[in-house]
Parts: C-alpha cells; structure tokens; sequence
C-alpha cells in the first residue's frame, strides 16, 4: 500500500451514465474501483455524465456531471470507420474539466475506449492512465493505443493478457484484472437451480448459443441484461419458443445477484475477444459456476474443472456436455477464486500499483510532439 493519499481524477465512459447499463461493465468496473481507492485512503473526483449515481457517499469523493450527448460504442461500428464525436459530445466537454482541474491532482485515469483522452496523452502535460476496457474494435483505436503503448507503456493497463494482445506493444502489459465488492455478493449453495445467461444483449455477446443449450436440455434459460440490439433481441426471440427464455431485465446489482445465485451454472458465450467478463465473476462470486468460451477473458477467469468449464468457441456440443457435467464443480471454488483475485480490495491494490509505476517512470516518448 503506498503512504501517500493520491488526489485522483476519474473519467467516466462516455456512451452512458452511470446506472444505465449502455457502459456495460466498465460501469461497474468504475463504482468497484472508487470504493476500493477510497478505502486505501486516496482522494477521488469522479467525471461523469449527467444521470450518474454512485450506491455510497464519502469525504474522499466529489462527482462533476456533465451534459452532454453520448458518445456511439466502437463495438457497433465497422473496423475501418472513422472517429465520430457528435455535436454536443459530451465526451469533449468532460475532457475540458478535466484539463482545466488537472493541475490540482496527481493523475487522471480515463475509462473510455475512446480516440480523443488517448491523443490529449500525447500533447497534455497531465499524467493520463487509461484502462482499456476492450479488445481491438476498430483500426484506429488500435492504432492509438498501440501508440500509447509504446510512448508511455506504463499509462495504460488492461484487464486481460488475452485483450491486451490485440495491441502492438513494446513492453510487456500491465494487467489488473478487475474486481467487485465483497459484500455485494452472496454465497448460494443450492446446485440445482436453473441455467442463466448475463450480458449486453448485442451479436457479440453470443446470447443464441446459450439459448441453443437450454432447448437441446429442455430447459428454461434465465436472461438478465440491457437490450442493447433490440432487432437482434427479437430475432432470438422469434427463433425460439416462449418457454425456453425467461427475460428478467436489466437488474441493479442486489437483485441481479441474488437472482443469479440461485442459478445451478452460468453460460458465457462471447463472440469477440471479450476484454474480461465481470458478468462471469459476479457468478463465482454467488458460488454459481461458469461455463464459457475460451475467448479472451474467460480463458484468464476460468480454471477448467476447478470453477467451471471451458468450450471451444462456438462449439454448442462443448457447451452441452460441460452443462451435464456441472455438477463435478464444487461451488465453494468459485466464491474462494473470487475472494482471492477479484474482490475490488485487491483491484483496488493493483492499479495503485500501477499508479505509483506510471508516476515514477518517465515515457519513452523519443521525441517532442510538434
Ligand atoms: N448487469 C447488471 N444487471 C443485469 C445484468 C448485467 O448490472 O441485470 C451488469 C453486470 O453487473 C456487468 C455488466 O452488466 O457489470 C456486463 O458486463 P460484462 O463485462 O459482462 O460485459 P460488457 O457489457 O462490458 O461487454
């Protein structure tokens, strides 16, 4: 732990406030991680969209909430599209707060994926940390960061190995992983509840092969999520009968965990290199274990055979046999796996880490920027 209270400014995703699910789990990630910083005695100003709520209060914390339009994910948009900011973007108005209330910090740590907080790194004198929050969506994104990568290596981290190697990088990745409040979630022994899928409901989240392995066992698949797609959420709705899905919304998290521990195995069907999954740790956290495809994060998050199964992607059969067999999973495993890796305690600790890291290296910027 470092002996010294850090004065941190924390940017927000742009594509939503905080609570409204558009963010996915960088929203989560941000909340998790405040609460562990703080607790560690550091001093945090949030920068956040107007609508943002936190579920605690503290001295050490200060939100500012900005007005402004929502930024489009990259994750919807083609690999060779350029960098949008609409008009009234409030992802340039957050960045104008934050320049102008920087010198009175120690570091700016920015968690949207997005062009413009990567390029101010390049031309600010503030130290900006950016936790990338997923894989290579668009070439100019890939871009910029492996840019970033290679002038100042020790502001950016990732959750994944698995994610970050979809960077070029120079050396080797800072990997934090993620975490989640303790005491948020709780122990559910019960092994023989339903099947349930989590997630954004969008093509990358794959919720139709998890579908597919509820109809083959004749089984009822319990879905919580945002309905990001709603023409893709209606295409799986058609392609189905009633019974098999039971669609419980978009829950907060008390009631997303309570429901999702009564679950007997969550099914994680990614379709991109998913950066991390917190939806797959939530799960562990409940005692609940998780069958996913090796894609990404979960190849990181899953210890085959100790807290649940992993598939080949895009492998229904894999995912099938894995279900039958769940119950050799000792649900005990999960919870220990999550107290010991991803509790937002230990979160918490590695990016102070990485912190102290990235404010005592100079970048290996070669040159001046004109
Ligand atoms: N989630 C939630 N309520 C729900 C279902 C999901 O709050 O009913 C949250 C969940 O806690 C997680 C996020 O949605 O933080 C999904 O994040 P994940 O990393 O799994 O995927 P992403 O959306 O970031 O791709």
């Amino acid at each position: 732990m470092l002996n010294k209270q850090l004065k941190l400014i924390l940017v927000s995703t742009p594509i939503g406030y905080l609570g409204s699910g558009k963010g996915g789990g960088v929203e989560l990630t941000i909340i998790s991680l405040i609460k562990g910083l703080i607790s560690l005695g550091h001093k945090i100003t949030l920068i956040a969209p107007k609508g943002s709520t936190l579920p605690f209060k503290s001295e050490l914390l200060e939100i500012r909430l900005i007005d402004g339009i929502d930024q489009p994910s990259w994750q919807h948009q083609n690999k060779t599209d350029p960098v949008l900011i609409p008009s009234k973007s409030v992802l340039p108005k957050s960045w104008e707060v934050v320049i102008d209330i920087a010198n009175e910090s120690d570091a700016v740590i920015n968690f949207s994926y997005d062009w413009l907080p990567l390029w101010l790194t390049k031309v600010q004198p503030i130290k900006i940390f950016h936790l990338i929050s997923m894989g290579a969506e668009s070439i100019i994104m890939k871009e910029i960061i492996s840019e970033i990568g290679q002038l100042f290596p020790y502001q950016l981290a990732f959750h994944t190995k698995s994610q970050s190697k979809d960077y070029s990088l120079k050396t080797d990745p800072i990997i934090v992983g993620n975490g989640f409040e303790m005491e948020n979630y709780f122990f559910n022994k019960n092994e023989n509840g339903p099947l349930g899928w989590a997630g954004r409901i969008a093509p990358e989240k794959g919720l139709e092969d998890a579908v597919k392995v509820a109809k083959d066992l004749d089984e009822k698949l319990l879905v919580w999520g945002l309905i990001e797609d709603k023409e893709y959420a209606s295409k799986i709705e058609k392609s189905f009968t009633k019974e098999t899905i039971d669609w419980r919304g978009f829950l907060p998290t008390n009631k997303f965990q309570e429901q999702l521990g009564q679950c007997r195995a969550l099914i994680n069907t990614p379709k991109w290199n998913e950066a991390y999954g917190n939806v797959i740790v939530e799960a562990m956290a409940c005692g609940v274990p998780v069958i996913a495809y090796d894609l990404g994060g979960p190849g990181e998050l899953i210890e085959d055979g100790f807290n649940g199964f992993l598939v080949k992607p895009n492998d229904i059969e894999g995912l099938i046999k894995a279900t039958k067999s769940i119950s050799e999973i000792k649900r005990k495993n999960c919870r220990d796996w999550f107290e010991k890796k991803a509790t937002n305690k230990v979160f918490a600790e590695r990016v102070e880490k990485w912190l102290e890291k990235g404010l005592n290296k100079k970048s290996l910027q070669s040159c001046k920027i004109n």
